[in-house]
């Protein structure tokens, strides 16, 4: 039914009302005033004159009038005034096209409308005759419900904030932008003064951001206002938050080791943090580069600086912190910090190539000693005094004598200066996601646009495709901050998975059941189940878990998938955009159709939680970044989109297409965080050649001496009632490594858990590391990884309140930690 109270303003003729005829795309109905009789007509279908509706009326030019037309997959009517003035029969399609458009018509608009329309319906049925009258005669309601505060960071009534801490505050339903405003989103310090600030909101996200314009002072109380009521924040129907809102937070009580600085400039700078995290590094600040200065650089041993530009004051700091002791390490560094890391500059770059570490230096000992691809420009520097960790190559197997991560040590006070010639942040991204040109190409010859398309196939050198490439770069980084604070502190880091485990197998099957009948998804779990030790703890990735993706009318049932989620299995919604689009959506076309796929689903599977992880059909990902943010957007944190494939390209490689092992957020093109985890799908029953010798080179270059730790995604349809011999294989080659098989969702609960825990206070004084750890419930099983080399000598003692905690020794990518189970606590290390 296409509905519309119209008048118009001339006796103009081939204009349209409203619909969604376009040639191009096999017509469609629209209410459409003709071009030769200039009356209304509901068009169907093609362009066939023949096939459309001729109301017999003409409009009425400067008079309201209701006009409707309404099909019911068999006859189409004609509504003037809530009375039916015409119809006929009509067989076949009405149209294809996705092009809705009010007062024109066509993908390039023509047709337009002249005079004005209101109270606009569309629904997906042929309405009554009555309901017609109905609509005619009761206006558009408008929305009265006021928003609400869905969540608000950081948390009310929690500690340790970041001194950058940018407060946000999300609502449910879209708001009006212009009222949130610096007046009426507002963080204010102990004594009740309003914190200058710069406030934004994102209508993807219904988020509104407030970020501070200097850091925030560290053990301090900090309250949050979003202000309800009159003045307040309002909706896009102009509904006001019912009262005003406010929470409270504490800053950390003084700085932690690490200062990221990032720029809102160059956003890839906020990656930085990413990276930490994700090595475990979780003690750090991160602040903008406007904010530094000697008496902020004055609380911290060691700067990561993001690529940004600085100006002469900051260059003047940064070396005068270095000078001082700091350890520096710059990201593709501004050419003013030449001299301080060491090198001469030169205008000339290098972009998407490659790198080689030199193993026989400390910080890269147990790197990965293959060249490697980085990914963006890296400049040309020649070595000064510096020494180089990493030199560039212009091919696989090229050297440059252009260095690609160097380091210099500087003045007496014990300060050291790093810099990767490249930057790391905007490479590790680009390393996992793609190449951003190329988003939205159809490139692999195989229909459909997925993220390989960003790859393929030059991004990734498939000879490189066994070494997780960005991995190996980031634990660089952390190899680097670890050496050069040697003579400061040790620095605890979080372990990557439970347990001490290097590896995990993610587990999954998509389902397409109705069509592809009789499904497969209880048989797989059953089988898992069967598969699973007796007595398994699934909490403690024992059992043999899965995940399956399933349509909204899957044969599965909702009683089946409470039984199967109460048994720790997942099941998650297999999103469809069609089979296989050769051609981009946009982000709001995206949404609307998981919006549409995901009620359906939710309103079938009463019984179990709506979907935390999500692989589409045809793994379709539009363009960079819109299907993470339509995810966010919908509560599914986890993706399992990025795919190995297709088999003649990379069918025959085990490895890492995205260079890493572990889910991390994904990036939008700007660099910024989007709080989704991208988790690779390495195996695959539609791209893996040979299932034996994928999984058993992805399990022992984790397991062995290559140290390529990974949580491996698997997907193995659950179409089919029988056992899949791909996850056959999968199953029994981990379980021989004694290798946990878990869903995604069990995943991202342990790295939403792990990512929630903390590191904090560290303290070396006399001989002795101070520290306590906060572990999340989510992150069972936490592990830490602990220096055993200090400032005053060995690790000597451990211990938590006032017991020895016991642990084993390890060398990790070829330094030597403590290792111990980790939980809330404060831990006492002593070197000697
Ligand atoms: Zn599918």
């Amino acid at each position: 039914t296409l509905e519309a109270w119209v008048k118009k303003s001339s006796a103009k003729v081939d204009v349209a009302v409203l619909g969604s005829w376009s040639n191009a795309q096999a017509g469609g109905p629209m209410i459409w005033v003709d071009h030769a009789g200039g009356r209304y007509y509901l068009t169907l279908g093609a362009a066939s004159f023949a096939d459309y509706l001729d109301s017999g009326r003409t409009p009425a030019v400067g008079q309201w009038e209701h006009i409707a037309a309404t099909y019911d997959g068999a006859t189409a009517r004609f509504y003037v005034g809530g009375v039916e003035v015409a119809s006929k029969p009509f067989t076949g399609n009405v149209g294809n096209t996705n092009t809705w458009r009010l007062g024109a018509y066509e993908a390039t608009p023509t047709g337009f409308f002249d005079g004005q329309l209101d109270n606009v319906r569309i629904y997906d049925r042929a309405l009554t005759a009555a309901e017609v009258a109905v609509d005619m005669s009761s206006r558009i309601q408008q929305e009265t419900t006021p928003p609400v505060v869905t969540k608000a960071t950081p948390a009310d009534g929690s500690s340790g904030s970041n001194a950058g801490t940018t407060p946000t505050v999300t609502f449910n339903e879209p708001m009006r932008s212009s009222s949130i405003t610096t007046t009426t989103f507002q963080l204010k310090d102990g004594t009740g003064a309003v914190v200058p600030a710069t406030v934004a909101y994102s209508s993807a996200t219904r988020t509104a951001t407030l970020t501070p314009q200097s850091a925030l002072a560290y053990g301090s109380g900090y309250t949050v206002t979003v202000q309800g009521g009159a003045g307040g924040v309002a909706d896009n129907f102009g509904n006001l938050l019912a009262a005003t809102t406010t929470w409270s937070f504490t800053t950390e009580a003084s700085p932690p080791d690490i200062l990221v600085v990032t720029s809102t400039a160059r956003p890839f700078g906020s990656y930085v943090g990413e990276i930490l995290k994700n090595e475990g590094l979780n003690a750090f600040t991160t602040i903008d580069v406007a904010f530094i200065s000697p008496a902020l650089l004055s609380g911290f041993d060691v700067v990561v600086l993001g690529d940004t530009a600085l100006t002469p004051a900051q260059v003047t700091s940064l070396t005068g912190w270095v000078d001082g002791g700091g350890n520096l390490v710059a990201l593709r560094p501004d050419k003013q910090l030449a001299g301080l890391l060491g090198l001469t500059a030169s205008t000339a770059t290098r972009s998407n190539a490659y790198l080689k570490v030199d193993t026989a230096t400390p910080a890269g000992a147990g790197i990965v000693g293959a060249t490697i691809q980085y990914h963006g420009t890296a400049d040309l520097y020649t070595l000064g005094d510096a020494t180089a960790v990493a030199t560039l190559y212009s091919s696989a197997s090229t050297a440059t004598t252009n260095p690609a991560v160097t380091l210099r040590s500087v003045g007496t006070n014990g300060g050291q200066a790093a810099a990767f010639a490249y930057d790391l942040a905007r490479s590790v991204v680009q390393t996992r996601q793609g190449n951003p040109s190329w988003a939205g190409q159809e490139r692999d010859g195989v229909t459909g646009i997925r993220p390989d398309d960003m790859f393929y196939s030059t991004w990734l050198n498939t000879a490189k495709i066994d070494i997780p490439q960005a991995d190996e770069q980031q634990r660089l980084l952390v190899n680097l901050i670890t050496r050069m604070n040697a003579d400061r502190m040790p620095l605890p880091r979080f372990w990557y998975l439970p347990r001490g485990e290097k590896a995990v197998v993610v587990m999954s099957g998509d389902d397409h059941s109705p069509g592809n009948a009789p499904g497969g998804t209880a048989f797989a779990f059953d089988r898992f189940e069967e598969l699973s030790p007796p007595g398994c703890s699934v909490v403690d990735w024992e059992c043999v878990r899965s995940s399956s993706y399933v349509y909204p009318d899957s044969t599965l049932t909702n009683a089946q998938a409470a039984a199967y989620a109460a048994a720790g299995f997942e099941i998650g919604q297999h999103p469809i955009v069609s089979s296989c689009p050769t051609a981009p959506i946009t982000e709001t076309q995206l949404g609307s159709i998981f919006d549409t796929q995901l009620s359906a689903w939710r309103a079938r599977y009463t019984s179990i939680p709506s979907p935390v992880s999500s692989r589409t059909h045809c793994v379709y990902w539009p363009d960079w970044a819109s299907e993470a943010k339509v995810e966010l957007a919908r509560g599914i944190r986890l993706d399992a989109n990025y795919y190995h494939y297709p088999t003649p390209w990379i069918g025959a490689r085990p490895g890492f297409m995205t260079g890493g092992g572990f889910p991390m957020r994904f990036a939008d093109t700007t660099g910024a965080p989007i709080d989704v985890f991208q988790q690779n799908t390495n195996l695959t029953d539609e791209s893996t050649t040979n299932y034996l010798l994928h999984i058993d080179t992805l399990l022992d270059n984790a397991l062995g001496p290559n140290g390529y730790y990974g949580a491996f995604g698997a997907n193995m349809h659950t179409d089919d009632p029988q056992p899949h011999p791909g996850a056959e294989t999968i199953v029994e080659e981990a379980q021989a490594r004694g290798v946990p098989v878990i869903s995604y969702k069990q995943l991202l609960d342990w790295v939403d858990g792990r990512d929630a825990s903390t590191i904090r206070g560290l303290t070396w004084a006399a001989g002795s590391l101070s520290f306590t750890t906060t572990v999340d419930a989510g992150a069972r099983g936490m592990q830490l990884l602990l220096p055993m080399q200090g400032p005053s000598g060995r690790l000597s003692a451990l211990s938590s309140g006032g017991q020895p905690v016991a642990y084993t020794v390890q060398t990790i990518k070829g330094i030597e930690y403590a290792v111990f189970g980790v939980s809330t606590g404060a831990y006492q290390a002593t070197y000697s």
